[in-house]
C-alpha cells in the first residue's frame, strides 16, 4: 500500500516544529527515523495531512556527559549511535545491549531513541530500560519545556502523557549508585522480532550484599511497559540467595496482564515473565561492581 497524500514540511528549529503542531493539531505528525510511522502510513493506520520532519533540526541528536556523572541523549539520536557508544557502554551497558536487539541494522541506522519512546510500543526494547534507569524526558511545547519521569510517561498501548503539541527533545539518565548491577534480557521468537518478554533490571547491593534498591521493568507482557513493583519491594533488605531470587521471580506473573498473539499465548508470556526475570536477576547480581 502507499500512504495517503500528505504535505511534507521540514522544520528548522524545535520552535518551528512546535508552532506547526499548534497550527495543524491532530492533522500533523512528527517524522523522526520513520521506521514505525511510515509503516503505519503505508498500511493507512495513520494518515497525517502534514508530516513535520525533525531531521534537519540542529542539536537534537548526540550524547552528552553531565558533570555529575549522568548523561543526556538527544531525542533524534539514532539507535546505532547508542548501540556503539563507548560512553554509554561504560555506564549503562543495558542501554547498548537493548538497543542492539532492535530490529535489524537498517532499522537501527534510521530509527531514533525519541521516536521509539514516543511511539510507545508495549513490546519495544527501549521503554523498560529507560524506566529501570530512572530516566527523565525533556519535552518542549508552546509554553516552554517540562520534565516527565519515564515512570510516568507510558500510559497505554501506543499512548503517552505527551500532548499533541509537544516534542521530546532529550532523555536524561541519572548517575547510578556504586555497587549497582544491570541486565537486559529479551526473549523473542527470532532475532530482531519484537519481544515476547523482555526484562530490564538495575539493582544495588550494599557492602554486605544486601539489596538496597531494585528496579525491574518488563516489556511484551502488558499494554505498556510495566514495573514489577511488588518484586522490587520483596527484594529490598534481603540477601539475594537462590531461594530469594526464585521467590522474587515467582511474584512477577501476578503483576502482568499479557495479551496472546501468534508469537505466544497470554499464559506462555506470563510464565516466561517469571523465567526471564529470574535469569535477568542472576545476571544483574553477577554484574554488581563491574562498572565501579
Ligand atoms: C521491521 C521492524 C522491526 C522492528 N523491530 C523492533 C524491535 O525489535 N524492537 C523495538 O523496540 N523496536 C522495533 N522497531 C521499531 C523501531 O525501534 C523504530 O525505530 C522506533 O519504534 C521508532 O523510531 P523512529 O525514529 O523511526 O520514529 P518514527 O517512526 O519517525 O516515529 C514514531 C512515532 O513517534 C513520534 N515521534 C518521533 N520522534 C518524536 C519526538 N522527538 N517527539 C515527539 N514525537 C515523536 C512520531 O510522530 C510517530 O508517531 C521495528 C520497526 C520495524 C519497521
Amino acid at each position: 500500500m502507499t500512504p495517503k497524500k500528505f504535505e511534507y514540511i521540514e522544520a528548522n528549529t524545535v520552535e518551528d516544529a512546535v508552532s506547526l503542531l499548534v497550527k495543524y493539531k491532530d492533522e500533523a505528525k512528527l517524522l523522526a527515523g520513520g521506521q514505525s510511522l511510515l509503516s503505519l502510513m503505508k498500511l493507512r493506520l495513520a494518515a497525517p495531512q502534514y508530516l513535520i520532519d525533525l531531521n534537519k533540526i540542529d542539536g537534537l541528536s548526540g550524547i552528552k556527559e553531565h558533570p555529575d556523572g549522568g548523561l543526556s541523549i538527544g531525542a533524534m539520536t539514532r539507535h546505532y549511535m547508542i548501540e556503539n557508544s563507548d560512553l554509554i557502554q561504560s555506564r549503562y551497558p543495558i542501554l547498548c545491549e537493548s538497543t542492539s536487539k532492535i530490529g535489524d541494522p537498517h532499522i537501527r541506522n534510521r530509527g531514533t531513541i525519541g521516536g521509539a519512546l514516543c511511539h510507545a510500543d508495549p513490546s519495544a526494547d527501549s521503554p523498560p530500560v529507560v524506566k529501570a534507569l530512572e530516566a527523565e524526558f525533556k519535552l518542549q511545547g508552546p509554553n516552554g519545556t517540562r520534565i516527565v519521569k519515564a515512570q510516568d510517561f507510558f500510559e497505554d498501548m501506543f499512548t503517552t502523557t505527551m500532548s499533541s503539541d509537544e516534542i521530546m527533545i532529550e532523555i536524561i539518565i541519572p548517575k547510578l549508585a556504586p555497587r549497582t548491577g544491570q541486565s537486559y534480557i529479551k526473549f523473542s521468537r527470532r532475532e530482531g522480532d519484537f519481544a515476547i518478554v523482555a526484562v530490564a533490571i538495575v539493582i544495588t547491593l550494599d557492602e554486605q550484599r544486601i539489596c538496597t534498591k531494585a528496579r525491574i521493568d518488563l516489556s511484551g507482557v502488558d499494554s505498556k511497559p510495566i514495573t514489577a513493583t511488588k518484586t522490587e519491594e520483596f527484594l529490598i533488605g534481603k540477601e539475594l540467595s537462590d531461594a530469594v531470587i526464585d521467590e522474587a521471580a515467582s511474584t512477577v506473573p501476578g503483576q502482568v496482564k499479557p495479551g496472546g498473539d501468534v508469537h505466544g499465548s497470554a499464559e506462555y508470556r506470563s510464565a516466561m515473565s517469571e523465567v526471564f526475570t529470574k535469569k535477568a536477576l542472576i545476571q544483574a547480581i553477577a554484574n554488581v561492581g563491574s562498572l565501579n
